[in-house]
């Protein structure tokens, strides 16, 4: 089929190869022209593993387009997917504002009968208000049925999850758009939920809600464990067994970041706030989040009371790791609070120092390697557990002014710390000294 995807961060440039790398002729879109000028030469604007090989093999193979000219974009497309940002507004709501925009570009476009399918998180009621922005605004005699197709991909998995995800929900009016959507993406083999507009719209924040829901319970017994002396590890392992609960999502840690779950589950609360619906659980949830990001600086200045003009290496900058994506990374606000207190700053991260560079600019210094930021150091915090931080030599460490490890990612075993004679905090579990 003829797809138009409006979008190209994460998940539009996602989903707009791997539909063409199905088979589909898929032309994808975006304001920033710049971006496209990059995607047009092959250059993926994202680091995602496996995106840029499929890029320039649907380029090479004529099935994959790049333009900033939605009308040009729009021309053949059978389908437009939506895929721009749902940005948090001050009040914690999602901006549809870049939403909104492409149902007017649709409208004033859109030449043939388009199945227009929303991937953008969007709250409850949005795809209603999509479809008669639309309907007022159409310049030509056709018809434009609007789905919801919420999208689970994960960052530094979503080429994978595209192949591989647990399910496709379509929230559908129309059965004949409902089955075009799913038609296009049975190569996929990703089994389909299909339900009305509204269920969908839910499914995706209350699924997003659960996951950090998960995230904040597991830290809050992390803290609890950290006082009575027991190790969250294998309190959650132990939790894990239990196929009510399952074993996914119960590492304890500094918190969630990332574009996502910070700013779907404040905009959760605010949806429930419209229909005057108190969601205190999600309320606590945010609340535990925010201050569980505060832990390795309390950690830290328990161990260093004056940390003025101390070194301090800090290891991951992404939200997590596999992504170059900065957004509510934990990491900004750890920096944020070292910088302030005075500390000199060496940061290392695999793959996200370009984005790091363009937020944190020279507030900290920036390092090649896990051992250039640790040397000379007087401590070194850990705040994305990426492969090459967890299979470091520990003998890098030796290089400290003197080895103490903060780790908020719990990603060294305690007797690995024990034999090597560094001081280790991590989270949920006893200290080695
Ligand atoms: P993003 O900010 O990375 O990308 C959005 C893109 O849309 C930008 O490139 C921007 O230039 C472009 N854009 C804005 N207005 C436009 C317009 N009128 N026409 C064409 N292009 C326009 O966003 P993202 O992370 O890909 O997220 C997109 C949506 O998907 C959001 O609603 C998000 O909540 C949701 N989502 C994101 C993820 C994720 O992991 N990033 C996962 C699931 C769902």
């Amino acid at each position: 089929m003829n797809v138009a995807v409006v979008g190209t961060g994460y998940v539009g440039l996602v989903t707009g190869v791997s539909l063409s790398d199905i088979g589909h002729t898929v032309t994808c879109i975006d304001i920033d022209n710049e971006k496209i000028l990059k995607m047009q030469q092959g250059i993926s604007p994202i680091y995602e593993p496996g995106l840029s090989g499929m890029m320039i093999k649907n380029i090479n193979e004529g099935r994959l387009y790049f333009t900033s000219d939605h009308k040009q974009g729009f021309e053949s497309a059978e389908v437009i997917y939506i895929a721009v940002g749902t940005p948090e507004r001050e009040d914690g709501s999602a901006n549809l504002s870049f939403v909104e925009q492409v149902a007017k570009d649709i409208a004033s476009h859109a030449i043939r009968d388009t199945v227009v399918v929303t991937k953008s998180t969007v709250p409850v009621g949005t795809n209603d208000k999509i479809q008669s922005i639309i309907d007022k605004n159409l310049m030509y005699p056709v018809n434009i049925e609007v789905i919801s197709n919420p999208e689970f991909l994960k960052e530094g998995s979503a080429i994978y999850d595209s192949f591989n995800g647990d399910r496709i929900v379509i929230g559908s009016n129309s059965e004949e758009a409902a089955s075009t959507i799913e038609e296009i993406n049975k190569p996929f083999g990703v089994p389909v939920f299909k339900t009305d507009i509204k269920s969908a719209e839910m499914i995706k924040y209350a699924s997003n809600a659960f996951l950090a829901t998960k995230i904040s319970f597991i830290n809050e017994i992390s803290n609890i464990c950290e006082r009575l002396g027991a190790n969250v590890e294998d309190v959650a392992n132990g939790m894990g067994l239990d196929k009510r609960i399952g074993d996914k999502f119960l590492n304890a840690g500094i918190g969630y970041g990332g574009s996502c779950f910070p700013k779907d589950t404040k905009a959760l609360i605010q949806i429930a706030g419209n229909v005057e619906y108190d969601f205190e659980l999600l309320k606590g949830v945010v609340r535990v989040n925010q201050k569980q990001q505060g832990l390795l600086l309390e950690k830290l200045s328990e161990r260093i009371p004056d940390l003025k003009g101390k070194r301090i290496a800090v290891l991951g900058l992404a939200f997590k790791p596999n992504t170059d994506d900065m957004r509510e990374a934990a990491s900004l606000v750890v920096t944020e609070e070292l910088i302030n207190v005075g500390v000199e700053v060496v940061a290392y991260d695999p793959i996200a120092m370009d984005n790091a560079r363009r937020i944190l600019n020279d507030k900290v210094q920036y390092a090649d390697s896990v051992e250039e930021a640790v040397s000379g150091s007087d401590a070194t915090l850990i705040l994305t557990e990426w492969d090459e931080v967890r299979n470091v030599n520990i003998g890098v460490f030796k290089s400290m002014n003197y080895p103490l490890i903060i780790d908020g990612r719990n990603c060294f075993a305690l007797e690995q710390m024990k034999d090597n004679n560094i001081e280790y905090h991590s989270v949920g579990r006893p200290s080695v000294s």
